[in-house]
């Protein structure tokens, strides 16, 4: 050994950024090698954090101090981490970077982590009072404290970011207004038909979304006052929020004369043009992309440590993934866009269920899958993300079986996590897999927290938090449909009455020699009001009729489904009643019979589908939705001879 490997031998590894990239570099490297020299070094003055979770703690989901859980290097002599100092310059023939103080650190090996920092519009006003970025903690406490006196936001960006930004922002008495220069949101990640679910689930939260126009200029006299449109308009601002892309930070490879493309460029080994320089996460480019999301960077981060601990390992790019809850909606992306594809290089399956809210569309190409994406809660999501992640071959049952129920797998391999294939990919984030959660489990890891600490799973956005507590044995729960309670009163109620106009004898008519003052069987023998309570009957099965089409014509979809639903029972709760007034619950004969029996049929049948709507998050699913569309067919098969039966029974009462 020459004096300079030995020199070298005894120079730390430094790492530059301690965003999740240069930390879980860090702690795989420490891991493989405890005893390698390691300096991290971080221009943010704080601990290392979550930064997934920063939206989290600034809506108030959860306190700051938990972002720095699990985000902690080891205890170790050998490990040295140095927040709150910049990096300015790297001097490659020295070994060498030099820190913002002037003083310079010798590095054995060098590894940029620098990630990225917001993408600022080339519009005036951006640097008035009120105009704010969020990137990182700091901009986040800046938010968090303008969250108070805020009352007219307008967030520039309608991508992940701007959609967390203003999740975060929410308040009751804030007007937010989402600016998108595409025509959708999240155009990286959805298509039309996803993103119109999405627009219309966050504008049913009470957020304003402009799509197809972007700010011009941003004004104000001592801050922000006003966002100019390019269509014309002024919207009035108190607090603007730049969420409009991102940029790698590049500059310190780049004076460095390390090739620079989007972002760092880097080999399979995470390599710069340097061997002894490696770059991972948002600053580096890898085959042509730079990823935008944490997985790819944690991944990256563990190849570059087994690279330098002399593990033979490979970084063959990933498939980029999200899924995130905006607002309460579970939105998903990976792997191929369908606009972004030559056109017929992708077949589609695509299951809908407006009525949930749900909306899957599967891409696959020469038998495999190739992409996912779509809006609404899916227990197979994880697995079906990692499906995409391995180009998983999609057999022709699976087709079926998908477009007819939105599931890939038979309901009772989705029900349990622990019934997965080991292979299948837990929690994107950190890439843990079923099989290593299991071997947890086995070794003793009966709590979530015991599996956390131990596998690093649900460390990062923590989606994946509902699937370790099935594999730990807690069932897995999905969420009750909008507006549940009242939907199960009004169709319980309808039902009930129908049934028992069906099963019990009809009110009396009051005896002729009854001495009381009013005669409700006036109700039925005075013409005059039996016309009445007629024409109120037809007029709420028409109006429940016409409510019942949103669900049938694309075309309307204004307003929740789930409230045209609660409209469409408490109609039919009304046109019970209705009918109760109309014929005394009497059965009649011949056609009025008829009618009655298939109208009392109409309603039982809604009415029960309705209730199974309202309570299918605590049936097992599958059986569940099965028989709710059977009770909605029957539901729909029974309206079919009404208007026929209605139009004899209205020529019966007025001509014979
Ligand atoms: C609010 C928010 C929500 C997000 N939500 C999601 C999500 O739900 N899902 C998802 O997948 N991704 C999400 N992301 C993106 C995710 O956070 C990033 O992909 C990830 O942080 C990138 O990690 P990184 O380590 O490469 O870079 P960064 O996290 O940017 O870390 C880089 C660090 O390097 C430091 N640095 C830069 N230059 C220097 C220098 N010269 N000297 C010293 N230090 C330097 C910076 O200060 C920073 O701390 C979100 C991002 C934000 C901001």
């Amino acid at each position: 050994m020459d004096d300079r490997s030995t020199l070298n031998d005894r120079l730390p590894v430094i790492v530059v950024g301690a965003g999740p990239a240069g930390l879980r570099f860090s702690q795989r490297l420490h891991a493989l090698c405890p005893a390698l020299p390691l300096h991290l070094i971080g221009a943010e003055a704080r601990a290392p954090y979550d930064r997934v979770r920063l939206s989290s703690a600034l809506a108030g989901d959860c306190d700051w101090a938990s972002l720095e859980q699990g985000w902690a290097l080891p205890e170790h002599p050998g490990l040295q981490w140095s927040p709150g100092v910049k990096v300015t310059a790297i001097d490659r023939n020295a070994h060498q970077v030099v820190l913002a103080g002037g003083d310079t650190l010798r590095y054995r090996q060098l590894v940029l982590a620098t990630g990225s920092t917001p993408h600022v519009p080339n519009i005036p006003g951006t640097d008035l009072p009120g105009v704010y970025r969020f990137r990182d903690a700091r901009d986040a406490e800046q938010l968090s404290a303008r969250r108070v006196r805020s009352r007219r936001i307008v967030v520039l960006g309608g991508g992940l970011l701007g959609l967390e930004a203003a999740r975060a922002m929410r308040r009751f008495n804030t007007d937010i207004t989402l600016v998108e220069h595409s025509d959708r949101l999240m155009s990286r990640q959805l298509d039309i038909t996803a993103a119109a679910l999405l627009h219309e689930q966050v504008r049913a939260l009470g957020l304003k979304v402009i799509v197809d126009d972007g700010a011009l200029a941003l004004h104000g006299r001592h801050a922000v006052q006003s966002v100019a449109l390019r269509s014309g308009r002024s919207l009035p601002a108190d607090t603007v929020i730049i969420a409009t892309g991102i940029v790698p930070n590049t500059a310190l490879a780049l004076a460095s004369g390390l090739p620079i493309g989007r972002g760092i460029k880097v080999d399979d080994q995470l390599r710069t043009g340097d061997p002894d320089i490696f770059a991972i996460g948002e600053c580096a480019e890898h085959d042509g992309v730079v990823y935008g999301l944490v997985a790819p960077c944690l991944e990256q981060g563990a190849v570059a440590a087994s690279v330098i601990a002399g593990t033979p390992a490979r970084y063959r790019g990933s498939v980029d993934g999200t899924r995130l809850k905006v607002m309460k909606t579970t939105v998903f992306a990976a792997g191929a866009h369908p606009d972004r594809s030559a056109t017929g290089a992708f077949g589609s399956l695509i299951f809908k269920d407006p009525a949930n809210g749900h909306y899957r569309r599967l891409l696959h190409a020469r038998g495999r899958l190739a992409g996912v994406l779509g809006v609404g809660d899916w227990a197979e999501l994880p697995r079906a993300m990692d499906a995409v992640q391995q180009g998983q071959r999609i057999g022709w049952g699976q087709r079926w079986r998908f477009r007819r129920s939105g599931q890939l797998w038979p309901a009772t391999e989705s029900a349990s996590v622990a019934a997965w294939p080991a292979g299948t990919t837990v929690c994107n984030c950190t890439g843990v897999t079923r099989g290593t959660l299991s071997e947890a489990v086995a070794a003793g890891c009966t709590t979530r927290a015991a599996l956390a600490e131990r596998t690093r799973a649900s460390t990062v956005c923590g989606s994946c938090i509902p699937l370790l507590e099935s594999l730990l044995g807690a069932p897995y729960r999905p969420e009750p449909v909008r507006g549940a309670t009242p939907l199960l009163g009004m169709a319980a109620l309808a039902s009930l009455v129908a049934a028992l106009i069906t099963l019990l004898p009809g009110v009396p008519y009051v005896a002729e020699w009854s001495s009381q003052g009013w005669r409700w069987d006036a109700l039925w023998r005075d013409g005059f009001i039996k016309q009445v309570t007629g024409f109120s009957l037809a007029g709420l099965a028409v109006a429940a009729l016409v409510l019942s089409l949103r669900k049938r014509i694309a075309r309307l979809a204004f307003g929740h489904f789930a409230l045209w639903r609660n409209l469409h029972v408490a109609l039919g709760l009304a046109a019970v009643g209705a009918l109760l007034l109309h014929t005394g619950g009497r059965l009649g004969h011949g056609v009025n019979a008829l009618l009655m029996g298939i109208f009392l049929l109409l309603i039982i049948a809604g009415g029960a589908a309705a209730v199974l709507a309202a309570t299918e998050h605590r049936l097992a699913p599958a059986q569940a939705k099965r028989l709710r569309g059977g009770l909605n067919w029957l539901h729909i098969l029974a309206f079919w001879p009404l208007p026929v039966l209605l139009g004899f029974h209205v020529l019966k009462t007025y001509y014979y």
